[in-house]
């Protein structure tokens, strides 16, 4: 899977246009899925767009209530409405900008999950936490807490996306093997859980400073099986990186 993390940029007319620049580009690309994840109120927009092409739909956050008195929240059922297939769940921006808790997180995969939504359950270790030694300590919380009970079945349908908060838009990119290291935990760790057989299953994203110039070497990684992508993702760099996927997958 490669998925694009828009975050807070391109308005409704610049992520339409964009995602028109994509569909053309990305034509043909269908050994994985693509997602491109707007801003919410580009959603529509750009679903009119890529519609009836291979880029599918995601949105960056959503709450685990159908409707009522939460000001500011939008509900799975309304993104369902728009088009919307997966979810981001859980990233490290939510969690430290917007004080986003495991338990909160857990209950949004829980509801991504029973709405039919692909939730892409972002998890990672800041800088503080590895220099002290820390980070699968972080993964295997974040792990457990956020999948707790989430069925052997229904986590095969969760993506994960490893994503160390020090990589995350700073240029500094995990190398391939801190990532390799990274994604094996937390497969073994999903072994223990849930099984071997579907440890194997659950897609693994790695996420942080991902390029054109730094994919190849993550990609080739046995448990790398795609990229959350950030800042690459909003250039045409995203087409470079679907062409690195495609050339490795074939
Ligand atoms: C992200 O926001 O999920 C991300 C990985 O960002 P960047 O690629 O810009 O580091």
């Amino acid at each position: 899977m490669l998925a694009g993390n828009w975050k807070m940029n391109k308005t409704p007319s610049e992520a339409q246009s964009f995602a028109n620049t994509l569909m053309n580009a990305l034509a043909g690309f269908n050994s994985f899925d693509i997602y491109i994840a707007p801003v919410f109120v580009a959603l529509d927009r750009v679903q009119e767009v890529i519609n009836s092409s291979n880029i599918k739909l995601a949105a960056q956050n959503m709450y685990f209530e159908d409707n009522g008195a939460f000001t500011g929240e939008v509900s799975p059922k309304m993104l369902k409405e728009l088009g919307v297939e997966a979810v981001i769940i859980g990233h490290s921006e939510r969690r430290k900008i917007f004080g986003e808790t495991d338990e909160l997180i857990n209950k949004k995969v829980k509801k991504a999950l029973k709405e039919g939504l692909t939730p892409i359950f972002c998890i990672g270790e800041t800088l503080e936490e590895r220099e002290k030694g820390l980070t699968f300590c972080v993964l295997e919380k974040q792990v457990r807490e956020g999948l707790y009970g989430i069925s052997a079945e229904e986590v095969k349908k969760v993506v994960i996306a490893y994503e160390p908060v020090w990589a995350i838009g700073t240029g500094v990119v995990a190398t391939p093997q801190q990532a390799q290291e990274a994604h094996e935990f937390v497969r073994k760790l999903l072994g223990q859980i849930y099984g071997e057989e579907v440890a194997q299953s659950v897609t693994i994203l790695y996420g942080g400073s991902v390029t054109p110039e730094n994919f190849f070497g993550l990609f080739v990684k046995r448990d790398i099986d795609g990229a959350l992508v950030g800042g690459a993702s909003l250039k045409e760099s995203f087409v470079e990186l679907a062409k690195i996927m495609s050339k490795i997958i074939c």
